[in-house]
């Protein structure tokens, strides 16, 4: 983070300089805005926190609960949302507060007595090498103040209006038109009280759940398995002889399955029962359903072992089914060449499917992380707004094969273990259900999302030179060094969530060297096209009263070790001026040398003896150029050569300043 760029100034960096106009906060709701967000569960406050860092946009999200949610709802956190929330600034405050899943166990029916439990394996929960983060449990509550500070401190002092439900909207057939979103107060457990208002929006995002009134607005409907199955959740502070209390467990006893997963702060506990599939009765099951009975059910699957609970710090009976929108936006697929989108829907608005795989959280904040920086592009000139349909096209994908697994999943912990002795009553295997976790490790992890070919993401024809950024996959960091301080990091950290883009620019083995018939080595070249070439995308993309780094984000990493580099001699374009004082930014250049295991995470010792260059299998002989969207997923892997083929790609999707498209 780098802030005193105009000038000292004492206090918290973390909080910056209000835009002018937002000194005393962003005002009351006005009758226009630019993007209204409806709903602030984990996808409303994502897009909040990312549309904040853009306060020439006007964001207001509407919730119709009277304030902050308290507690409840989804707590795991994969690794991938981790490493977004290392993009906002979030990701160490996230993992001091949070428990970290380093095991799991797996316990079964003993063979000696059925009706006792027995642990059958234990797997480290992440695989070595998958992320430099760590799978964590936060409560969701946590996670959305978290991200709604950032947004609170950021220039733009967002904050949410809070009492409002958006009761529908009318999306004029003129395309250009705003959408009119209908508005009713509500009062302090968030029922309409029948004072209504208007907003007019060029864009509205439905971040408003699984009974969406957005999604209603736009005609889109969920199709698939209605909700039919229920889970008793419940946060305990237990007294209990259950050895691994402190562990994540899946459990299938002979009265049915239960995962447990302790929580932050070393005593809570959160327990997911199931309670079978629901009775014709459907809702009146649920409302009658008490924590006793989840409970009584909790303390059954545990036998042999006790469990008391001291204290309930909240409970519910979470039903769901797996269940999919024909589209994330109001535009049809039949005119999807036509017309640009301008409601969106998100997260469970789109997508519905069990807690079992711990996604519903984490895809709807990666939902909102998709579609944040396109309309951010959009609003502010650098992209048409044809760019805007490729969220449907991207994440309905992805949401489709969550529902895939989340049904492979749930039959599998679903399943009564079978019996070694009554062979005829079919179940499966204890061995099985650790195989199957263990396999979908990298899914659940939030890393199997792969984005296909398309405007935004290149083709493979050059991944064999950096063989480790799998084109359309998120950027997988890896230690460096950086030149100018000699601090080890992560590279991928580099990477905040500001709407920039980020090309990583690997030395090939001459670095910067001219060869012996004094000809530019392929990186200088690369280096001089982004700096000087009319076609360069920093030069045609980029306003000229911005700093050079204000769109694209170029970093450099040398083979060299970091104390050979000698920082005057490289071009001062890796030196971008910045702020009043027009200072030399020290932080575009990294050396690939070893970092000795200073590092969090990596698989230990391993960075001892790779660099990033092992570790993400780059040419070192050619080098390559790695492009990264500003959701941190790779775009392309190029030659560092491919000049004409970079200028192309952004071309494709992005606006010159002052050309509105
Ligand atoms: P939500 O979190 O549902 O947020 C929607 C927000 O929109 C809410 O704040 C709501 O008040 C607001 N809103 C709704 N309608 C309107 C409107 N018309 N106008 C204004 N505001 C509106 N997932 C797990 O992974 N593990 C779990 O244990 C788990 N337990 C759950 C328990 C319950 C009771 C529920 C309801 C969900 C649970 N989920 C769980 C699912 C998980 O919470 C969701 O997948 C995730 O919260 C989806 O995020 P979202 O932002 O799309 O929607």
């Amino acid at each position: 983070m780098q802030y005193h760029v105009n000038g000292y100034r004492y206090g918290d960096p973390t909080i910056q300089p209000a835009a002018p106009g937002r000194e005393d906060g962003q005002g009351p709701l006005p009758e226009d805005v630019d993007v209204l967000i409806v709903g602030t569960g984990p996808a409303g406050t994502v897009l909040a926190a990312q549309l904040a860092e853009f306060p020439e946009i006007t964001t207001r999200a509407v919730e119709r609960r009277p304030g902050p949610l308290p507690v409840g709802q989804a707590d795991g956190v994969s690794c991938r949302t981790v490493e977004m929330f290392d993009a906002f600034g979030l990701a160490s405050t996230l993992t001091n507060e949070a428990y970290w899943v380093n095991e799991t166990t797996f316990w079964a029916p003993s063979p000696q007595d059925r009706n006792e439990i027995t642990r059958t394996g234990r797997i480290q929960d992440v695989a070595d090498g998958l992320s430099e983060y760590p799978h964590v449990i936060v409560n969701q509550a946590r996670m959305q103040e978290m991200l709604l500070d950032k947004a609170k401190k950021s220039a733009s002092r967002f904050e949410v209006d809070y009492g409002l439900l958006a009761t529908g909207l009318d999306v004029p057939d003129e395309p250009l038109a705003p959408v009119t979103v209908h508005l009713e107060e509500t009062d302090e457990h968030g029922r309409g009280t029948g004072v209504s208002r208007t907003v007019r929006a060029r864009y509205v995002v439905g971040c408003d759940g699984a009974r969406s009134t957005v999604r209603a607005s736009i005609g889109r409907t969920l199709h698939g398995d209605a909700q039919n199955h229920a889970w008793g959740v419940m946060d305990v502070l237990p007294v209990t002889d259950f050895p691994d209390i402190r562990k994540k467990a899946v459990m299938q006893s002979a009265s049915g399955s239960m995962i447990q997963i302790p929580r932050e702060g070393g005593h809570l506990v959160r327990y997911y029962v199931d309670l079978g599939d629901l009775p014709e009765e459907g809702r009146s099951f649920r409302d009658s359903t008490t924590y006793e009975d989840i409970l009584a059910a909790a303390q059954k699957a545990l036998h042999p072992y006790t469990l008391q609970a001291r204290d309930v710090a909240w409970w519910s009976v979470y039903e769901v089914g797996q269940r999919l929108a024909d589209g994330f936006d109001d535009v049809p697929a039949e005119q999807a060449d036509l017309l640009d989108p301008r409601v969106f829907i998100t997260g469970d608005a789109c997508h519905t499917h069990s807690a079992k795989a711990g996604q519903g959280m984490n895809v709807s904040m990666q939902d909102a992380f998709n579609l944040g920086w396109k309309l951010a592009a959009v609003l502010t000139g650098r992209s048409p707004a044809s760019l805007l349909s490729s969220y449907s096209a991207e994440r309905q994908k992805v949401a489709q094969e969550l529902i895939e697994f989340d049904k492979r999943w749930s039959s599998m912990i679903g399943s009564k273990v079978s019996d070694p002795d009554d062979p005829d009553a079919g179940g499966v295997a204890a061995d099985d259900v650790e195989a199957h976790f263990v396999a979908g490790g990298e899914f659940t992890a939030g890393l199997s999302t792969t984005y296909e070919k398309s405007l935004l993401t290149g083709g493979t024809e050059h991944q064999h030179l950096a063989a480790g950024f799998r084109v359309g996959t998120r950027f997988h960091s890896a230690p460096v060094i950086r030149v100018a301080d000699a601090k080890p990091q992560q590279l991928g950290h580099v990477h905040e969530a500001d709407g920039r883009w980020r090309l990583y620019a690997f030395a090939g083995k001459s670095g910067f060297s001219a060869d012996g018939d004094g000809h530019e080595s392929a990186l200088s070249a690369l280096v001089r096209f982004l700096d000087e070439a009319p076609d360069s995308p920093v030069r045609r993309f980029t306003a000229d009263s911005a700093a050079d780094d204000a769109v694209f984000d170029v970093r450099v990493i040398l083979q060299q070790e970091h104390h050979t580099v000698d920082v005057n001699a490289l071009p001062a374009f890796l030196f971008p001026a910045k702020g009043a004082f027009g200072l030399r930014d020290y932080e575009k250049v990294f050396s690939a040398e070893k970092t000795n295991g200073r590092l969090l995470g990596l698989v230990p010792g391993l960075e001892a003896t790779h660099d990033i260059y092992d570790l993400r299998r780059i040419d070192r002989e050619r080098g390559a150029l790695v492009v990264v969207r500003p959701d941190q997923y790779v775009s392309q892997v190029l030659p560092l050569e491919a000049q004409d083929d970079l200028a192309r790609f952004f071309a494709g999707f992005m606006l010159e300043p002052g050309n509105d498209g």
